[in-house]
């Protein structure tokens, strides 16, 4: 099996907020929206971030989304969720939200509410799947996915959160993950002890991903640290990675490219500035729903 090789080394991007209760690195950087990340559009990372308490939930407010899936991984504290859909959630830590925005649809995204009541610390992942043009158009569909019912798979010093896709073992084992995806693709989460190893297949022409959350490892011969991406090629069939003395936190993604124009413009990613024009005007006149 051949290793996939190093195509980019993303360097940790500075945080912005979103809304007032996240904030985040924008970690595909110069790379977001772009085929060298597809099926992937964008991921962003927040750290754990103490609250105080407050008054009112903190989070982002109603606002639309059209051609794409929003998927959130919670790893502190607890996300509140209600969407024009009739979507009404709380993500807790370890559990993800796979929300197909399709058509179109609003949501809210705040922190939980014992979060506002008496303060705690939030963190959490939101990674943006691309749908096909063949699929932009799906009613959307909600998947809560709860810790309890992700499978994990012993690594050699570590553990492995099977979300998405299918992972296999040297031996011809397989695990799948519990999330209904429109193209194929995976989303691994792992967490290593100081020395452990991750080694994954994925196959020849998709596009791959190691995402370094917490503390560092070597990929592909280089030391990657926290906040910084490996981006492969397409070629190779094996993605790898050992962690250093501190340990790592990582979130492996692969998928095969959707090789089709994307234009994104705020919440909205299409395949052309005529699609764009309309989902601007179906949201201005509610036919995304209303909250
Ligand atoms: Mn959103």
């Amino acid at each position: 099996m051949t290793d996939k090789t190093l195509e980019t080394l993303l360097q940790a991007p500075p945080p912005h907020w979103v809304g007032d209760g996240f904030l985040v690195h924008p970690l595909f950087g110069p790379l977001a929206f772009t085929p060298a990340v597809s099926p992937f559009l964008m991921l962003d990372w927040a750290p754990p971030v103490h609250f105080p308490p407050s008054a009112t939930p903190r989070g982002v407010g109603p606002h639309p989304h059209r051609g794409f899936e929003t998927v959130t991984i919670v790893r502190d504290g607890s996300v509140d969720h209600r969407d024009s859909a009739g979507h009404v959630d709380s993500i807790g830590v370890g559990d993800v939200q796979w929300m197909t925005a399709g058509s179109g649809l609003v949501h809210e995204e705040f922190h939980g509410r014992s979060i506002s009541e008496a303060g705690g610390t939030v963190s959490m992942v939101q990674l943006w799947v691309n749908l096909p043009a063949s699929h932009k158009a799906t009613p959307p569909r909600y998947q809560p996915i709860l810790a309890r019912d992700i499978p994990v798979v012993p690594l050699d010093g570590g553990a492995l959160r099977v979300i998405a896709g299918s992972w296999s073992d040297e031996i011809g084992g397989e695990i799948r993950g519990p999330a209904k995806t429109f193209t194929p693709l995976a989303v691994w989460e792992a967490r290593l002890d100081p020395g452990g190893r991750f080694a994954g297949p994925v196959p020849a022409g998709w596009s791959a991903m190691v995402v370094v959350l917490d503390g560092a490892a070597e990929v592909a011969g280089r030391r990657v640290t926290g906040s910084q991406v490996a981006v492969f090629g397409r070629a190779g069939e094996r993605v790898a990675a050992t962690a250093g003395g501190e340990g790592a936190k990582l979130l492996i993604l692969a998928g095969e490219p959707i090789d089709e124009p994307i234009v994104a413009h705020g919440p909205f990613v299409m395949n052309t500035r005529d699609e764009i024009r309309t989902a601007i005007a179906d949201y201005a006149a509610g036919r995304m729903g209303r909250l």
